[in-house]
């Protein structure tokens, strides 16, 4: 008999990561505050419900792919005044049930929800992501675990539905450790890489000669590889079509200011990411629109010079 999944949270990365569930044969109940992600999910073949409650009734698994570790915490342990979120979910679920929260949250927010699960008697894992909409809607997703190993194994045939790359970082918020810093590495090689290919713009270099030549060269790195920052050099990428996202400024801040609040907690010193936490900023708040919703490579026009 198929398993049965709660997926709650059915936004731009959930919505096709539900649809990877169903069509991997898991029978999937629906919840999300807004009526036309429900509507979506519904044509992708999930049952809408219409509360987080009645989501989790008799289920094998909950996903969860929410916004922030404020709403995280809110739905599983019970908030007033946050929608449907006024009791724990905790309360809800089945003993039996294995909970897996994808979203990306600070580790401390996993590690409450996982110990108020874990006294409950229930099995809880943090299981964040790297790769965007594209991946989720692809099922390419990597997916960093923290939890036990047993409940690591018990993730896995639902994580490999969403998924290519499945890890387990260690326990319960060691998922979210790893996502923190994979994401602060990625700001820091994405600024050098607009940094270093701006400075060769300036003195009179080809932005595509320059990078072929740091592609075969000790500069290489992912942003250069996959992601070039300027536009034209590389055909489907968001620089080469005005920087529509792909991965939100306003989403690299966030996972940076998730970087600074562990880097605080553990007395690390993160020069390199404060600085990049620092260009994004600038960057978001340069000229007068908001960049937050532009794609994070956008940091290139951040150091092109005005035209003269
Ligand atoms: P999103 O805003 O598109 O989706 C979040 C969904 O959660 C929305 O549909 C919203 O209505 C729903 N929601 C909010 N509160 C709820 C509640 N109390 N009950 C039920 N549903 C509720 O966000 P997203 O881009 O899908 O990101 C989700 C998570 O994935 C975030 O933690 C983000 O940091 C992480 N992430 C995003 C990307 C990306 O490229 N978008 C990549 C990797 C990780």
């Amino acid at each position: 008999m198929s398993k049965t999944v709660a997926f709650i949270g059915l936004g731009n990365m959930g919505g096709g990561m539900a649809a990877n569930l169903v069509k991997a044969g898991f029978k999937v109940n629906a919840f999300d505050l807004m009526a036309a992600n429900l509507k979506a999910a519904a044509e992708a073949g999930c049952t809408p419900v219409e509360c987080a409650k009645a989501a989790v009734k008799g289920v094998d698994y909950v996903v969860s792919m929410l916004p922030n570790g404020a709403i995280v915490e809110s739905v599983y342990l019970g908030a007033s005044g946050n929608g449907d979120a006024s009791e724990p979910l905790l309360d809800y679920i089945p003993k039996s049930a294995l909970i897996l929260d994808c979203s990306t949250v600070a580790p401390a927010n996993s590690r409450r929800v996982g110990a108020e699960a874990d006294k409950r008697g229930m099995q809880f894992v943090d299981a964040p992501v790297s790769g965007g909409v594209a991946a989720a809607a692809a099922g390419t997703l990597a997916f960093m675990v923290g939890g036990s190993e047993s409940n690591f194994d018990a993730a896995k045939p639902v994580l490999n539905a969403m998924g290519a790359n499945v890890f387990r970082a260690g326990d319960v918020g060691a998922g979210q450790v790893a996502k923190i810093c994979n994401n602060m590495l990625l700001a820091i090689h994405m600024t050098g890489t607009a940094e270093a290919l701006q400075l060769g713009m300036d003195n009179g270099l080809d932005p595509k000669v320059l990078s072929d030549i740091m592609l075969k060269s000790s500069g290489c790195n992912w942003s250069l590889e996959k992601y070039n920052p300027v536009p034209g050099v590389m055909d489907n990428v968001p620089s080469s079509n005005d920087y529509q996202p792909g991965f939100m400024v306003d989403l690299m801040l966030k996972d940076l200011s998730l970087a600074m609040e562990a880097s605080v907690g553990s007395q690390s010193s993160i020069p390199m990411g404060t600085a990049a936490r620092n260009l994004f900023n600038l960057h978001k708040n340069s000229g007068e629109e908001d960049k937050g919703l532009k794609d994070f490579s956008s940091i290139q026009q951040f150091y092109a010079k005005p035209a003269p």
